[in-house]
């Protein structure tokens, strides 16, 4: 099977799950660019996956269901997003045959307040929940939330790869080094990604063990951060929920 991104609007990565002629397709915010893939590459669309939704993530739904009226379309049962006819909760499973693939659904809530994430073997399709060395601002959920969701993501086997929805990378991490100042794999993470980001290569997908090491927003434990974060909040968390809390609305207007 092969995982493919097909980049979308400005910074958005619709992935395509691909197997013999079968696709999937996780958070098609515009069903123009699905098309021209399968049909320069004559596959049949098999599925669809969504995460949330905002328009970024479901816009081609109803255009790429419209021409194949039976196709399932998986989605957070908790809100009402037009062409999901297959909506999931946590704990539910994901058949996909054609790929030869499970995925277990997550509820993640945070960046939105019914957010769920798609879990198989090495991967995890978690889309504006957990960046790389970043995480999705609070739209709708609240940071306890989001700090709890990405607690357990942050506890999946450390080489599930992180199939994020936006190329965030390099300007999250550019707030990393200000929240998280002396993290050597941090940098040679963004020196590796400046230098895909230069050949107009993505940088994703990262791993949960990478996370863990530079992600600022899954180490509200480790003591840069919460220097950093007292440094710049004038005060020091009562604990690492506040520490999350704090960094979320120092990043946003950072
Ligand atoms: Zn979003």
């Amino acid at each position: 099977m092969q995982i493919i991104p097909l980049p979308a609007f400005q910074d958005n990565y619709i992935w395509l799950l691909r197997r013999g002629d079968a696709a999937v397709v996780v958070d098609p915010g515009d069903a123009g660019v699905v098309e021209a893939y399968l049909h320069a590459h004559a596959l049949k669309l098999a599925a669809i996956l969504v995460t949330h939704h905002h328009a970024d993530h479901t816009g081609g739904i109803e255009a790429l269901l419209a021409k194949r009226p039976m196709l399932p379309v998986f989605g957070p049962a908790a809100e009402a997003i037009a062409g999901v006819n297959r909506p999931v909760r946590e704990g539910d499973e994901i058949a996909l045959p054609v790929l030869d693939l499970e995925f277990a659904v997550l509820e993640v809530p945070g960046h939105t307040r019914t957010h769920i994430a798609f879990l198989a073997p090495g991967m995890l399709f978690c889309g504006d929940t957990l960046f790389s060395a970043g995480c999705g601002r609070l739209l709708g959920g609240t940071a306890a939330q989001l700090h709890a969701s990405l607690e357990r993501l942050a506890a999946l086997p450390g080489d599930t790869a992180v199939y994020c929805t936006h190329e965030y990378t390099l300007s999250n991490l550019r707030f990393a080094c200000a929240a998280d100042p002396d993290n050597r794999d941090r940098d040679e993470w963004l020196d590796h990604c400046r230098r895909l980001r230069d050949q107009g290569l993505p940088t994703l997908p990262s791993t949960v063990e990478r996370e863990r090491r530079i992600n600022p927003f899954l180490r509200t434990r480790a003591l840069g951060v919460v220097e950093a974060v007292t440094a710049h909040a004038g005060h020091r968390p009562q604990d690492e929920r506040a520490c999350f809390a704090a960094l979320r609305a120092w990043k946003d207007t950072f």
